[in-house]
């Protein structure tokens, strides 16, 4: 492909050697060494809290919603500004989302409609840590604790972020992490589930391998691997934990590259942000990111699609997301529509530029020049 893509994994670290040595293993089913190797990493660098890999954040979020317990018409608070598996969880076990509009500044869930939204029937709170923001937990912690509601962090784009000093992913009752192609941290496909309560780690086990109580049997504690409860398949090959343990040891050296990508960026468009024009992210003081994405806001929807056709005549891939969930045809049929004024205004202006490791500083002038010139300026030097 020629020009500058939208994303391009990149291989960091030992990715290559360790998926070669678990290839001559002779064991790539899961649960392998390079699980357990990459699960004791993840944890040692969020805390120590208890980890587990995933297939995606998707499998940690419908694992999170079988800890649940969810029945039918259990409601669940979540942003619409999400992908569609923070609802598809809640979902899947028949309850429903709960759409609540998020802050203008952070596009994460407005912690001040949360405990309007409460009823009930609700069970628990998603917030998902947009662009590695992480939501103002605080408040959610206290309606949460109030309501009796667990709290399931979305921190699909949120690993090695941090909230007043703690990891993204170990301030809730549950956290969630993807390491999907498009993220900072990437094997392919891939994720965690973290708990900080001890009372979820046995279930959790369960779940994962398929309702059995395979890992009490390979401890050594049951002397029968058999069906205890209702689980599906949520692990990863050893393969792909060899990859991501690659990925995951090369960290420092990720996040110091996409830390001067974002860093270049943000500054770059300081003069089109003091001109009123576009806004750029907001990142809180107290909030540590890990440079996953970086967007502009635009002024309109057609100026969104003005700017991304003119970039794609310069082969810069630029995109957009999310098509909000309350705006979705499942929306529609479920009866989960409403009214989210910051949601639908957001999601018709965001443009997310091309971020990823290899992109060369030169490339990425390419892409601040085209945009500076769809605003007929110049670039500075
Ligand atoms: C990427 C993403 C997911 C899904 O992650 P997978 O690992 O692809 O399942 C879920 N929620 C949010 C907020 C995401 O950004």
């Amino acid at each position: 492909m020629t020009g500058i893509p939208f994303n391009r994994p990149a291989w960091m670290g030992n990715e290559m050697a360790y998926l070669r040595e678990a290839m001559d293993s002779g064991n790539i089913s899961g649960d392998g060494q390079f699980t357990r190797r990459v699960e004791s990493q993840i944890s040692q660098m969020i805390g120590g809290v208890w980890t587990r890999l995933t297939n995606s954040c998707t499998s940690a979020l419908e694992i999170a919603a079988l800890l649940c317990d969810l029945q039918p018409d259990d409601e669940v608070i979540m942003p619409a500004f999400t992908f569609v598996s923070t609802a598809n969880a809640a979902c899947l076990r028949g309850a429903r989302p709960v759409f609540v509009d998020i802050r203008p500044d952070t596009l994460n869930l407005d912690e001040r409609l949360v405990e309007a939204a409460v009823t009930p029937r609700t069970r628990a709170i998603i917030p998902i840590h947009y662009a590695g923001v992480v939501c103002e937990m605080a408040p959610l912690i206290d309606i949460a604790r109030r309501h009796g509601l667990m709290l399931i962090e979305d921190a699909a784009q949120a690993f090695l972020c941090r909230y007043r000093g703690r990891w993204a992913g170990t301030i809730g009752d549950i956290g969630c992490f993807s390491f999907h192609e498009t993220k900072t941290f990437h094997a392919g496909e891939g994720g965690a589930i973290v708990l900080r309560r001890p009372d979820l780690i046995e279930r959790t086990e369960i779940l994962r391998e398929k309702g059995t109580n395979r890992s009490r049997f390979l401890a050594g504690q049951v002397d029968k691997y058999t069906w205890v409860d209702v689980g599906s398949s949520y692990l990863p090959s050893d393969l792909i934990a060899a990859v991501l343990l690659g990925q995951i040891e090369a960290a420092e050296t990720i996040l110091s590259i996409r830390r001067r990508l974002f860093e270049r960026y943000f500054a770059a468009f300081e003069p089109l942000e003091a001109k009123g024009w576009i806004r750029r992210p907001v990142v809180p003081a107290y909030c540590d990111i890990n440079f996953h994405f970086f967007y502009l806001l635009v002024e309109s929807a057609e100026q969104r699609t003005a700017m991304l056709q003119a970039l794609y005549a310069q082969k810069i891939h630029a995109t957009f997301h999310y098509v909000p969930l309350h705006k979705s045809p499942v929306a529609e049929r479920l009866g989960l529509e409403r009214e989210l004024p910051v949601t639908e205004s957001a999601a018709g202006r965001i443009i997310r530029l091309p971020l990823y490791n290899s992109l060369s500083e030169a490339e990425q002038k390419g892409v601040i020049s085209a945009v500076f010139a769809f605003f007929n300026e110049a670039a500075p030097t």
